[in-house]
């Protein structure tokens, strides 16, 4: 590490791993990103062909990933190639060629690449002179269907440990919750192996959850009051929104560039290396942006939209940040959201299983669960991937702590307004019906459907719509109301619901946040 790489001494758990690895032992690697994976198996790497053992294989996912990483390596004088779909015949040739003859350390090589029967021969004549060293498998969570980045070619890699017993193997990753986890040691066959946990905390990213109210105009003031001219990303969940809001960043004078999968190769290309190597730039981009890019001074992550779960949630943020000094993960999340996300899910074309789409919903109610919270934001991020930690002092949460409310009678109140309705029409209605019901507006539609003679009509009258769709995003999170994806989103009765009516289950909510006066910043950190 010395002497190849410079770097005085490792970090964190990256020599107990390192020495396994050359050891000969298996391992699963959990590494937040950023820490430093990447000398976990190059350096057993480098010392195992020293000990005679010949080649290490890496499995990485992503091209570009794996160019940077054989170049960095070109730069210390580590003999490294790769193996992918950008290389013609004679290329490919060429590499397997120099691997032949001991001159390799390592091989990068895609997934599918593995799989090829020419790959396949080639990997058992090295094993059997003996000179396979070492697997290392990154990005190991695309293994996982629960994960977030699944990809088919993984499932094939178990092949790796029956075809090539005794060759060590090491699966690193940066995400992965108990479940993902747990499936990663079952489809790898890891049985066996040293599992190795890192700690993923972020200390200097500072987590911010707001209540949706004008995402733009929201988005907007945050980056103006908290990061003007600094580099950031913005995620949304379409590509009609990621063009929308990146030109209308730019209208309000914020060097705003789109990023998502529908522009052409050339525009993706062009887009990123902008914001690689230009100051100042903010990405707005769907979630096809970010996996492998590197850019160490993103100073803030914006989500305008929900994402599916708490590992995409930590995967996006952790962008942010990653020379160590203040960043910022910034969230505006809302009722629509929690309706999408759940809609995606339960969505009856789809031909995802009932165990799958039990597992999705699960997981996004850790994640509205943490949005709703009204304690550290951090310790529950930290919590969901299994580590205990005291209330961070660099949330929004620790540093605001906000007030909290019991909405049991209100969540009552909307729940039976919910029935009424249904059993009055025969149907169900939206989420701003009813909760015009519960205040006791009386709108054409309430006139036409004769709600207005509902006895639910006009009850919540003392709480604002913005207290309603709270109460109801809560609800929702419970699984005590459910949206019809069938019927124009329309609201019934869930399974919690009656716990609810019954009175037999408290309902916390946290106070919408008051609104901060414009240019008020926030206490210097
Ligand atoms: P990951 O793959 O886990 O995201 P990398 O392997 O790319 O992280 O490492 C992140 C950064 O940390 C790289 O710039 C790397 O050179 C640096 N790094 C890794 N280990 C050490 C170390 N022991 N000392 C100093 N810098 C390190
Ligand atoms: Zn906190």
């Amino acid at each position: 590490m010395q002497q190849t790489f410079g770097y005085p001494q490792f970090r964190g758990l990256q020599a107990d791993i390192v020495a396994n690895a050359i050891a000969g032992q298996d391992a699963l690697v959990l590494m937040p990103t950023g820490g430093g994976k990447s000398l976990c198996y190059q350096i057993p790497a480098i010392a195992r062909q020293r000990m005679g053992h010949g080649l290490s294989i890496v499995v990485s996912p992503l091209i570009a990933l794996m160019h940077d990483q054989v170049r960095a390596l070109h730069e210390v004088g580590v003999a490294a190639d790769y193996l992918n779909s950008a290389l013609t015949m004679e290329e490919s040739r060429a590499v397997e060629t120099r691997a032949w003859r001991g001159e390799t350390t390592l091989l990068y090589a895609a997934p599918e690449r593995i799989n090829t029967p020419r790959f396949l021969d080639f990997l058992d004549a090295l094993h059997q002179r003996g000179q396979l060293a070492l697997f290392a498998i990154d990005e190991a969570h695309c293994v996982s269907q629960w994960g977030h980045d699944f990809r088919p070619e993984y499932r094939q890699l178990t092949l790796l440990h029956e075809r090539y017993a005794g060759v060590p193997r090491l699966a690193l990753t940066a995400t992965a919750d108990a479940i993902t986890r747990a499936d990663i040691i079952e489809r790898l066959q890891l049985q066996e192996a040293r599992v190795f946990v890192s700690s993923f905390d972020r200390p200097n990213i500072r987590y911010q959850i707001v209540e949706k109210t004008d995402a733009r105009k929201q988005l907007l003031r945050f980056i103006e009051d908290e990061h003007d001219g600094d580099a950031g990303i913005v995620y949304c969940q379409s590509r009609k929104k990621v063009e929308e809001t990146a030109e209308w960043l730019c209208m309000q004078g914020v060097n705003a560039l789109p990023y998502h999968a529908g522009l052409s190769a050339e525009e993706r290309q062009r887009n990123q290396d902008r914001f690689l190597r230009e100051d100042g730039l903010v990405m707005t981009a769907t979630i096809a942006f970010g996996m492998g890019i590197d850019k160490p001074d993103v100073r803030f992550v914006a989500h305008l939209d929900m994402p599916k779960n708490i590992e995409g949630y930590y995967q996006e943020t952790g962008r942010a940040g990653r020379d160590g000094q203040p960043a910022d993960a910034w969230m505006a999340y809302g009722l629509a959201d929690v309706v999408n996300q759940r809609r995606m899910i339960d969505d009856p074309h789809s031909p995802a299983s009932a165990e799958y789409r039990q597992v999705m919903r699960s997981k996004l109610d850790a994640l509205l669960t943490m949005a709703e919270a009204p304690d550290c934001r951090r310790q529950r991020l930290l919590a969901y991937f299994g580590e205990q930690s005291a209330p961070c002092g660099n949330c929004d949460n620790c540093l605001n702590p906000p007030q909290t409310w019991d909405a049991t009678e209100a969540a009552r109140k909307l729940l039976s307004c919910v029935w009424r309705v249904q059993q009055k029409s025969g149907i169900g209605f939206g989420a701003a019906h009813i909760i015009d019901i519960l205040r006791g507006k009386a709108t054409d539609k309430v006139h036409q459907h004769e709600h207005a003679r509902l006895s639910t009509f006009g009850i919540g009258a003392d709480l604002s719509e913005q207290q309603w769709r709270s109460v109801l995003r809560q609800l929702l999170a419970l699984d005590a109301v459910q949206t019809d994806a069938e019927a124009f989103n329309t609201l019934r009765l869930g399974p919690a619901a009656r716990d609810i009516l019954a009175g037999q289950r408290p309902i916390h909510l946290r106070q919408a946040a008051p609104r901060q006066e414009r240019g008020s910043r926030r206490p210097t950190r």
